[in-house]
């Protein structure tokens, strides 16, 4: 443990002096804010600034205490790093909490501001591409390969379609009609199809809509009287995909279309792939529609079971360069039962909860993520499954946050000194093995030199009177003990 408040010999003076306190913070903030995530950029360096300098020490001010060990254990480096490109004669950063830079523009720069999101440059919020002949499709999402689908029993046989159709459209399993219920995989297969024909195929007219859409285009091309010219258009394509046509329901209009537009690119051996959320008899569309939809190949996709929903999240985990921990991922498995999108919305939450708070998820976080998104109403299909005792934080641990947290060293805290500065936390780490790890003042006694256990039961009262008329210490130790999972 090295003591942060060791005193260094000063350094000879400064020859960088032209550097203020705010131009060295901005080199700071600037290098920190390309380096890390926007969301850990601000919620640790949001209402910081280097409060003074002296004897080669920056004094770096942070609003909060609990970001204190954070900078210590993480940004200390990198920081003194940043401040000696400018100012060689900084040689350690000391930190100290200051609450009066929350949200004072006076003292600390407005990072938000200064520091602005750098969004990516969105194609003009557009989603839909226009071919050649002013055929419409909607973009298909890159992400969606048949590669990273993962394969289980539900999936299977509409896995091995897509990739049958992908080699040779317009052959053998034409068309192609997947059904399923909601967030089972269909649109990422259907879309995932389209990509590989096109990267096989670039020049290929590859058309991608839902039942909305075609509707749409439909409305819109009989309100222009300009129906032949729709047709004509969709003619050209070869491979028209559409998702979900259970919504053609009760359109009789948009149906009659797309019975003639399916009709001719089938007799042309253009592939045609259809989604639906059941299969074709049961829809509640034209025979003559219907019929055509069975002649082909058509498969279903049902939940994934335990393994596929496993795979599955690994599969995304790995996608999102992060890592959790495997019984967190065998938790979700367990219990986001209904289909996968569901699943994929709680490890979206693990991944926030990851990247904003800086905690490794547990399997208790996830837990209280699923009960507060309503999801924990299913009970687990495996009964036997236990959550993990947490682990109490052991007296080791609260004497190093203490000396962490204040600024001194455990050794020191053990020692004899009454200065109020080592005195204080002392008796703090004695209050907090006495009330949370329910340590006797005999017991806490003898870790500390063997002091006499009247002298740690008049420290722990003092404190526990201190706490009562001393906010700002009462949150301090509350940072702590939240620090310690306490
Ligand atoms: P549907 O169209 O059937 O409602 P989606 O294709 O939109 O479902 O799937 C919902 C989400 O789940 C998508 O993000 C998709 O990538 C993902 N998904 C579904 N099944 C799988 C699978 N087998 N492998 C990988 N991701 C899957
Ligand atoms: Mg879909």
């Amino acid at each position: 443990m090295i003591p942060v408040a060791t005193l260094i010999a000063p350094t000879t003076i400064a020859p960088h002096e032209q550097y203020s306190l705010q131009d060295l913070w901005m080199a700071v903030l600037g290098k920190f804010a390309q380096q890390i995530t926007r969301s850990q950029f601000i919620t640790w360096f949001r209402d910081t600034a280097a409060l003074g300098k002296e004897d080669g020490k920056l004094v770096v001010g942070l609003p909060l205490p609990m970001a204190l060990t954070w900078h210590m254990e993480h940004y200390r480096d990198q920081t003194l790093q940043a401040v000696q490109e400018l100012d060689p004669g900084i040689t350690q950063i000391v930190y100290t909490v200051d609450n009066g830079l929350k949200d004072n523009r006076e003292r600390s720069p407005d990072i938000l501001e200064l520091f602005p999101e750098n969004r990516k440059r969105k194609i003009a919020g557009r989603s839909e591409v226009r071919l050649a002949e002013g055929i419409v499709s909607k973009i298909l999402n890159p992400s969606y390969t048949l590669e990273n689908f993962v394969v289980g029993s539900g999936n299977r046989l509409a896995h091995a379609a897509c990739q049958a159709v992908a080699r040779e459209p317009g052959g053998k399993y034409n068309p192609l009609f997947l059904y399923g219920g909601v967030g089972l995989g269909k649109t990422h297969l259907l879309q995932a199809t389209g990509n590989t024909i096109l990267r096989q195929i670039p020049r290929a007219t590859v058309v991608y809509t839902t039942s909305e859409d075609f509707t749409n285009q439909v409305v819109e091309a009989i309100g222009q009287k300009k129906m032949e010219q729709f047709r004509r258009r969709y003619r050209l394509v070869d491979v028209l995909i559409i998702d979900d046509v259970q919504f053609l329901a009760n359109r009789e209009r948009t149906q009659e279309e797309f019975f003639h537009t399916f009709n001719a690119l089938y007799e042309d051996h253009k592939q045609v792939i259809i989604s639906a959320d059941r299969p074709p008899a049961e829809l509640d569309l034209e025979d003559r529609l219907t019929s055509r939809f069975e002649r082909g190949m058509i498969a279903d996709v049902s939940a994934p079971d335990y393994e596929t929903r496993l795979a599955i999240l690994i599969e995304k985990v790995r996608n999102y360069e992060m890592f959790l921990d495997m019984t967190v991922l065998q938790f979700i498995a367990e219990h986001a039962t209904r289909n996968v999108r569901e699943l994929e919305g709680i490890l979206m939450q693990a991944v926030a909860l990851y990247e904003l708070e800086q905690r490794m998820p547990t399997v208790r976080a996830i837990a209280e993520i699923m009960h507060k998104l309503n999801k924990d109403a299913q009970e687990p299909q495996t009964p036997g499954f236990e959550e993990p005792t947490k682990r109490r934080a052991t007296f080791q641990e609260v004497l190093e946050a203490v000396s962490r947290y204040y600024s001194v060293s455990v050794n020191d805290m053990l020692g004899e000194s009454r200065v109020r500065e080592i005195l204080l936390p002392r008796q703090i780490a004695m209050t907090i093995g006495k009330r949370k790890l329910g340590m006797s003042y005999v017991r806490i006694g003898e870790v500390f030199g063997n002091r006499d256990h009247t002298t740690v039961m008049n420290a722990v009262k003092k404190i526990e009177v201190a706490l009562q008329a001393d906010p700002q210490m009462l949150r301090e130790v509350r940072a702590l003990e939240q620090e310690l999972d306490l």
